[in-house]
């Protein structure tokens, strides 16, 4: 098999995307120790050279923290407020961490109209491009407060992938609380083995991950393949990774075996 690894060391475009077990606790509080090692390594990869853009969630679970709420609420109105307040407290923390390594952030938050309508792409397209000629760091979230059912990604790994597109990346790097692909479901199985690369997502794969469409696969993996393909087909390496060390960034882009690597089509 080609060391598809060692190409990611030359990876200049680098999407992140980070979910909601990583950078918050399971009391719905942010896990300040995680999202501080994530600002360090994304500032770091940015003094290399390299152009970062982070996809992050949590508005949701964040705003439903600093409300009080119970639980996440049933009722759009309700998710959507919470999710304005959430939001504006991630940016809040982003800028804070982001500017103690010299960098500034600058926030973009989607629907899927902005990706449909070609003049409201382009638009975004060229936000991303001066932002990141800027030296800024685009952080990317889904526009929770206005997406309804019609509009929305529905998850951010997905968001990831489409953003991974837009900008043309080369690598796409998803942070979640599983290792990465494994051949069985590790809960269960004990001869479960992590997958190191995946050539081509085949039915085998599919498999793999619980089974598209299935909405529960192996640790959350459905969506994350789904994602996997959208990127891979556009021509962007991924990797899905533990982020429960956001270091594990740096190991993955000096070529290192971490998480499963989903190797780019090439273009046909
Ligand atoms: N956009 C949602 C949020 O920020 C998260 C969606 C996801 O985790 O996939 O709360």
């Amino acid at each position: 098999m080609k060391n598809y690894r060692e190409r990611l060391k030359d990876a200049e475009t680098i999407v992140i995307k980070v979910g909601t077990s990583t950078i918050t606790y399971e009391t719905g509080k942010l896990n300040l120790g995680h999202l501080e090692k994530l600002a360090f390594v994304i500032s770091d990869i940015r003094n290399l050279g390299k152009k970062v853009v982070l996809v992050t969630s949590g508005a949701i679970g964040v705003g439903v923290n600093k409300l009080g709420l119970k639980e996440k609420p049933g009722v759009m109105s309700e998710k959507q407020a919470a999710a304005a307040i959430g939001q504006c407290e991630l940016m809040h923390i982003y800028n804070k961490m982001f500017s103690k390594y010299g960098y500034v952030v600058g926030q973009i938050l989607l629907t899927r109209e902005e990706i449909d309508f070609e003049e409201r792409r382009n638009n975004v397209i060229n936000t991303f491009s001066k932002l990141l000629e800027y030296n800024a760091i685009p952080v990317v979230n889904e526009n929770d407060s206005i997406a309804v059912e019609e509009i929305e990604f529905g998850d951010n790994d997905t968001l990831s992938a489409i953003v991974s597109k837009l900008i043309g990346a080369d690598l796409l790097i998803i942070l979640s609380d599983i290792d990465g692909l494994y051949s069985a479901d590790p809960r269960t199985d004990p001869e479960a083995k992590l997958i190191p690369v995946v050539e081509e997502i085949n039915d085998e794969v599919e498999k793999s991950a619980g089974g598209a469409g299935s909405g529960r696969g192996t640790g959350g993996m459905v969506t994350k393949l789904m994602a996997a393909r959208i990127a891979t087909q556009a021509g962007t390496d991924v990797v899905v990774a533990n982020g429960g060390n956001p270091c594990i960034i740096q190991d993955i882009i000096s070529g290192q075996d971490s998480g499963t690597l989903f190797v780019a089509q090439p273009s046909s």
